[in-house]
């Protein structure tokens, strides 16, 4: 549970903080709150008053503040529709309005599709800890989940993208989704979400050859109770069908 609560008013006075040992970042707070965090004490660093929140397009990137809401990025006329879309299917609106978009990656699992779809579009974490700034891809972010403060997350607009998902209802999470990115120059990227820790990337590539087969190896030892392996190979190699039909018109 959390024990202190600090609002700091800068990021240098909000990473002396966070350098403390059991300090945690606090974005929108719905997933801190939550059961999963209650086994442990912990100070929370409240991000509200940093002036994170600026959603910019600049040139080819659109640069997402790390405490924009998901709502705000859902609303924003630069936001890709797949990428909307992913948004939609993560939460309801009134989750969508307090969650932060750093906060929804950083305590991300295995059935986000908005995690899917940022791991597709190689989104770039900005990075702040012990005064310095390094900025990762989200696929090595999510295999370390780092300390530090994430400030800025980078997407690309000049790409085609779709997601494709299947669940028990049309707005519950995924039991299988695929998220597909192209830019102009064939690069495709193929990210796959709904069971795990992570989502997972099933492909980075020059061009799309190979791109059923690669969803399929990538589920390979995906059963749990939820669905069979097989039954998620072969849903995953239909839905990356269906996304690289709908980029490729
Ligand atoms: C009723 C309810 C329903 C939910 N439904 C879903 C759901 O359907 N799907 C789903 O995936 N999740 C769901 N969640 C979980 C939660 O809403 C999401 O994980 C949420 O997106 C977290 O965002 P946040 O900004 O609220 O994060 P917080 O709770 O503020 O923080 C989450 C984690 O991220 C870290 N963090 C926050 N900001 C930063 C930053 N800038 N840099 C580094 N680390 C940071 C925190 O320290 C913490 O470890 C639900 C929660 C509730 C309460």
């Amino acid at each position: 549970m959390i024990t202190q609560y600090h609002r700091p008013a800068s990021l240098d006075e909000a990473l002396q903080l966070l350098d403390q040992p059991g300090t945690l970042p606090l974005g929108g707070g719905t997933a801190i709150n939550s059961p999963a965090y209650k086994g442990q004490d912990f100070a929370a660093v409240d991000l509200q008053a940093l002036d994170l929140k600026r959603i910019e397009a600049k040139g080819n990137m659109l640069e997402i503040g790390a405490t924009a809401s998901l709502q705000d990025l859902l609303e924003n006329a630069h936001t890709p529709a797949a990428l909307q879309q992913a948004v939609r299917q993560e939460a309801a609106l009134n989750i969508r309005n307090a969650a932060t978009v750093a906060g929804s990656l950083a305590a991300c699992g295995g059935r986000s599709p908005f995690a899917a779809m940022m791991l597709a579009l190689d989104a770039k974490l900005t990075i702040l800890s012990n005064a310095s700034s390094t900025t990762v891809g989200l696929g090595e972010y999510l295999a370390l989940r780092p300390r530090g403060l994430i400030t800025r997350i980078d997407i690309p607009l000049n790409v085609k993208c779709a997601y494709e998902q299947v669940a028990r209802t049309p707005a519950d999470l995924p039991i299988v989704a695929v998220a597909l990115v192209q830019w102009a120059g064939g690069r495709t990227r193929l990210a796959l979400t709904g069971t795990g820790n992570a989502p997972l990337l099933a492909m980075d590539g020059t061009e799309s050859d190979g791109l059923e087969a690669a969803a399929k190896n990538t589920f390979h030892e995906s059963a749990d109770q939820w669905a069979s392996a097989e039954y998620r190979m072969d849903t995953a190699a239909t839905l990356a069908k269906r996304c690289l039909a709908a980029v490729s018109v």
